[in-house]
């Protein structure tokens, strides 16, 4: 079953060619690691996969949706595919139990009991329930991070895309991060993770994709990737 279809996709910002003929198939429970220099194209590449940027030519089906189409309910399609960012963005003035329970109350309309216990359990997940009464201030980033992406789980998303989650991380922060993305893939999660992580790219991604100058010029099974001479 495929989550995410690229066919013939360009983007162009400006004069400037972004994305030159993207054609690529992400199916569920896919875990895959984009790779390749600043500048390759590889943010224009992912946001384009929950509608955070258009592309100029060509076609993407998301979850069966085709995000050209103005029947498309983009914002359904950033609930279905969450994106957790290299800056976390909580909510300076809300608890870690609110930031991770407030949008499935908003958004889903779940009521706060069951909101509440639904946060409680990720933040048990990222190992932070010591912390549902903690603001974010009070957090290191490290945490905060594992807090945005149990944000993000609770929203109950059908792919999740991370933009080098780590890299605005203390070195010493960065394990426990990985740590929990390795988890929520152990969950049968379909992740797209941009990162500059091999280690985490050789254990956990069952495909790797690597980028330069817009294109993408190698997309192999991780096992065949780091097998190359
Ligand atoms: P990467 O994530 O691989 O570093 P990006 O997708 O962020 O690459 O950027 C690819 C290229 O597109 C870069 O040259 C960048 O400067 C350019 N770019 C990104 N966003 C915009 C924008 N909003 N307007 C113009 N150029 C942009
Ligand atoms: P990141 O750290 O995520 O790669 P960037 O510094 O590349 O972020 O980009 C930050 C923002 O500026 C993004 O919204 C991106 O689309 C935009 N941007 C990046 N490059 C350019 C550019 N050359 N011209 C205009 N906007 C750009």
């Amino acid at each position: 079953m495929s989550m995410i279809e690229f066919h013939d996709v360009e983007k162009y910002y400006g004069d400037f060619h972004a994305l030159k003929h993207i054609n690529l198939t992400i199916d569920k429970g896919e875990v895959v690691v984009i790779i390749g220099p600043s500048g390759s194209g590889k943010s224009t590449l992912l946001r384009s996969m929950n509608g955070l940027n258009t592309i100029s030519e060509g076609k993407l089906v998301v979850n069966n949706f085709d995000l050209a189409d103005k029947k498309t309910d983009i914002n359904k399609i950033r609930r279905e595919v969450g994106m957790v960012f290299q800056h976390f963005n909580l909510y300076a003035n809300k608890t870690v139990l609110q930031n991770v329970s407030l949008a499935p109350q908003l958004v889903l309309k779940e009521d706060k009991a069951q909101s509440e216990k639904e946060a409680m359990d990720l933040l048990n997940l990222v190992g932070l329930a010591d912390k549902a009464q903690s603001y974010p201030s009070m957090l290191s980033g490290g945490q905060e991070q594992r807090v945005a992406i149990a944000r993000s789980l609770a929203m109950k998303p059908q792919a999740l895309l991370f933009d080098e989650p780590t890299s605005a991380l203390d070195p010493e922060m960065i394990g426990d991060v990985l740590d929990v993305m390795k988890k929520v893939a152990a969950d049968g999660m379909t992740m797209i993770v941009v990162t500059h992580e091999m280690g985490f790219a050789k254990e956990v991604a069952n495909r790797l994709i690597f980028m330069a100058d817009g294109e993408v010029l190698e997309d192999d099974d991780t096992k065949s990737f780091f097998a190359h001479p």
